[in-house]
This record gives C-alpha cells, sequence and structure tokens, in this order.
C-alpha cells in the first residue's frame, strides 16, 4: 500500500520504516526541515537501536522517503498516519493543536478516498473531531480510524514489527478490512472496535502500567521501613500469572513522553465528565515524590549538600533512548544544585538532549565518560540503568572516588559486588549495605 506518516518523530519515524521493511511505499511527512534534511542524507535524529539500518536498506529499495511536502505526500497515500505530538496543557489536558492542524492540512490536500489513522494518543472523542474538521473543509469521501500507538522507546523497532496486539478503532468497515489487512504481515492478535474503545485503551493501558510502577515502589518505600527486599518481593509477586512479572521493578519511577502526559490527560478526561479518577491521581503524586528519594539517601549519608560533589550516572528516562522528557535525572540535578551540590553528569546517549535543557547552566560539568563523572566525587547515584553501568568495575570507580558512597536508583547491583567492593550502598527498597 501507499502510505504517508505526518510527524516523524519517534512514532512516525519508526512506524514509517517498519511498514516500509514490509514491503509498502512509505512517505514519512515532518514540519521540522532540520529533521527531513538529516533523514535525507543519511543521519538519523533519534536513537533507536537498529533503526538506521532498516532506514539505509529501505531508502536504498526506493520504498522510503522523507519530505516536508504534506500535500504530494497525501495525494499518492492510500492511508494517510496521523503521529504528531501531543504534549500536556498546564492543566494536564492534551494539546491538540498539532493534530488539529494535521486534520486541516490533509483535508486540503486530499484528492480522492483516504483512510487517515491517527496514531498519535488523543483523548476520546478527539478521532470524531478530527473527522468534523476533515468534512467541512473537503468533499473528497474518506474514514478516521483509531490505531493507538503502544511501541516503547529503546525497543520500539522491534515492538513494531512484533506487536503484542494493535487495536482497530473504526466505524467503517471497508477501512478496518483495509487496515487489518495491512496489519496481518505484524501480528494476528489484531483487535476491532469502535473508535472511543480504541481511543480509552490507549489511556487505560499507560495508566495501568504506571500503576504497576508507582504500586511496587510504595511497596518498596514499606520494604526499607520492616528490612525486607522489593526485588524478592516482586519476584515473589511475579510468578502469580494474574500478576506477571512485568513493571515491577521498584526504582525512582517511571518518565517519558507517554506515561506523565498520559496519566494527567486520562485524569483530565475523567474530570471532564466529573469523575475523580483518585487512584490515578495517587499514582503520579507517588512517582513524583519518588525521584527524590535519592536527595534524601544522599543527604541521609553525607548531610547538608552544599559544596559536595555528586556524579550522575544517567540522563534519559530509561535505557537505549536519548529521550529525556520527564526524565527523574531533570528534577533529581535540579534539586541538587538547588541544594549547592556540584554536579557531574554522564549519560551514554542522551548527554546532548539533556544539555540543550540545562543550557546555560554553568554548575553542571558534563562528563566525557562514566568514570570520568565519577572521578573525586562524594557521591555517585545511578538514574538510568544502561547496560554500561552494570560492566563497571566496582572496585576501581571506589579509588576514583572521594568517598565511597553509591546510590543506586535503579537496583542494578547485587549485594555481594557491593560487599567486595566495600561501599557504603543505597538502593530502593533493598536493605542498606555499608
Ligand atoms: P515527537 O515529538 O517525537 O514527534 C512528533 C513530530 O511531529 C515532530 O517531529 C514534529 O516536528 C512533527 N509535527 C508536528 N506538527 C506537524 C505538522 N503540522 N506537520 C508535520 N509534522 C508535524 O513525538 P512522538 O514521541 O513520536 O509522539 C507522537 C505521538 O505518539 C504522541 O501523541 C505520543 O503520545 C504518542 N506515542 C508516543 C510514544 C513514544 O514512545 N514516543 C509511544 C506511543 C505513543
Amino acid at each position: 500500500m501507499n502510505l504517508t506518516f505526518i510527524g516523524t518523530g519517534y512514532v512516525g519515524l519508526v512506524s514509517g520504516v517498519c511498514f516500509s521493511e514490509i514491503g509498502n511505499q512509505v512517505t514519512c511527512v515532518d514540519k521540522d526541515l532540520g529533521k527531513i534534511e538529516m533523514l535525507n542524507n543519511g543521519e538519523v535524529p533519534i536513537y533507536e537501536p537498529g533503526l538506521k539500518e532498516l532506514i539505509d536498506k529501505n531508502k536504498g529499495l526506493g520504498r522510503l522517503r522523507f519530505t516536508n511536502e504534506l500535500t504530494e505526500a497525501v495525494h499518492r497515500a492510500d492511508v494517510v498516519f496521523i503521529a504528531v505530538g501531543t504534549p500536556s496543557l498546564p492543566n494536564g489536558e492534551a494539546n491538540l493543536e498539532f493534530i488539529e492542524q494535521v486534520a486541516q492540512d490533509i483535508a486540503l490536500a486530499m484528492n480522492g478516498y483516504k483512510v487517515v489513522v491517527t496514531k498519535s494518543t488523543v483523548p476520546v472523542g478527539t478521532n470524531d473531531k478530527i473527522k468534523a474538521i476533515i468534512s467541512q473543509l473537503t468533499s473528497h469521501p474518506f474514514d478516521v480510524v483509531s490505531i493507538p500507538e503502544f511501541l516503547r522507546e529503546g525497543s520500539a523497532v522491534k515492538d513494531t514489527l512484533h506487536p503484542d496486539r494493535i487495536i482497530i478503532g473504526s466505524d467503517s468497515e471497508q477501512a478496518a478490512r483495509m487496515l487489518v489487512e495491512l496489519h496481518h504481515p505484524l501480528t494476528d492478535q489484531i483487535m476491532v472496535t469502535e473508535v472511543r474503545s480504541a481511543e480509552m485503551i490507549k489511556y487505560a493501558s499507560n495508566a495501568f502500567l504506571a500503576t504497576k510502577i508507582s504500586f511496587i515502589n510504595e511497596i518498596a518505600n514499606i520494604c526499607e521501613k520492616v528490612g525486607a527486599d522489593v526485588t524478592h518481593v516482586a519476584q515473589g509477586m511475579g510468578y502469580d500469572k494474574r500478576i506477571g512479572s512485568s513493571f515491577l521493578q521498584a526504582g525512582i519511577g517511571y518518565g517519558g513522553s507517554c506515561f506523565p502526559k498520559d496519566t494527567h490527560a486520562l485524569i483530565q478526561i475523567a474530570g471532564n465528565v466529573d469523575y475523580e479518577f483518585k487512584l490515578l491521581k495517587s499514582v503520579v503524586e507517588v512517582n513524583q515524590g519518588q525521584r527524590f528519594n535519592v536527595i534524601a539517601k544522599l543527604k541521609h549519608s553525607l548531610g547538608d549538600l552544599k559544596g559536595k560533589v555528586i556524579g550522575i550516572w544517567g540522563l534519559a528516562f530509561k535505557p537505549d533512548t536519548d529521550d529525556v522528557r520527564e526524565a527523574p535525572a531533570l528534577d533529581i540535578i535540579s534539586a541538587l544544585l538547588e541544594a549547592g551540590a556540584v554536579v557531574k553528569a554522564y549519560d551514554p546517549i542522551a548527554m546532548e538532549n539533556f544539555r540543550k535543557v540545562f543550557e546555560g547552566d554553568e554548575t553542571v560539568e558534563w562528563a566525557g565518560s562514566a568514570m570520568d563523572a565519577a572521578e573525586n566525587c562524594d557521591a555517585l547515584c545511578l538514574l538510568t540503568d544502561w547496560a554500561e553501568f552494570k560492566n563497571v568495575q566496582l572496585s576501581e570507580l571506589r579509588q576514583i572516588m572521594n568517598q565511597p558512597v553509591l546510590i543506586d536508583g535503579r537496583n542494578v547491583f547485587t549485594k555481594e559486588q557491593i560487599n567486595q567492593a566495600e561501599f557504603q550502598y543505597y538502593s530502593i527498597g533493598r536493605p542498606q549495605v555499608g
């Protein structure tokens, strides 16, 4: 099929590339000229394992193109995917400005029947709005379908080529049939439902996963006080098939461009129909507090943080991505600077993105390697569980630090490793060592 993706970010780019990989003709459109130029010059604007290889291959085979010419790309398409951002407004509601703009642009570019698919995460009822916008501006026939995206940054290519399920929310049988056919090479687990349920499935799924994380983090906080080990507790819970073991890793909480924004948006969606989503409000509150456990543990070990040199390992909100949106590191580093600490930060991939956010802040020292960041530190905080950090020789690390204090925000190291290296070690929900 001829497919056009509008919005060439994490979702639009990865989805577009993967659909070209399974034999479709794909055009990815973005209004950001810099992004399109990079892609046309063989560079990839985001870090995602396996993505560059697939881009090179499918561009070479003539199945994948990048452009900022939306009209021409819509003309050529049987299916037009909307994959632009839906960031939070200050009140937590999803900002639909980009979605509405793209709906208008598509309508004005139409030259015949099109299926318009919303992949962006949008509040219930948004696809009806998109339909209304398009029908006001064109007389060409079209259908609007909701296919929410579930890929995870860091494993986006794998998730897109081998999804757990595809949800197709459609009021049109013809459009649903086309989209089932398009997705069949990826999975047999395809559910066709009505549009509003599809929209809700996305928010409910993210809210549930966020709830699991905040739940285990609260259990971790209690474990610390009663002398239990949350990793064992989670393992024991996870053997129960009704519970499952995923999303039960205690730590400093979730971040990223989806969970924080989508939980806030669902609270607002509920609020708009006079329903107070109390459980989800608590999930958000617990998550926000959890990241500051790092500061509490530092103060417990070092006392006043003024003038103390603190190393930070990991700035991305999770490993294998360069995305720093809503990363715990943003709040933690701000709190450290506010307390008068000197911060030395390192991330294998996300340094540049993070630096943009902290631009002009002279007090952060950007280290060239993990060891550089740790050198002469009074304490080291591991905030993202990159494989690189797990493989560090702790005995060597101890020797280059001022004081052997390690705050492991992701429970990466074992008690045995820590005992051998003689660190004073704090993790999340596990007994303190040293
Ligand atoms: P992103 O910010 O990485 O990319 C969005 C792109 O859209 C940007 O490149 C921007 O320039 C482009 N854009 C905006 N307006 C445009 C316009 N009028 N014309 C052309 N291009 C335009 O966003 P993302 O992370 O890919 O997220 C997109 C949507 O998918 C969001 O609703 C998000 O919630 C959802 N989602 C994201 C993920 C994820 O892991 N990132 C996972 C599932 C769902």
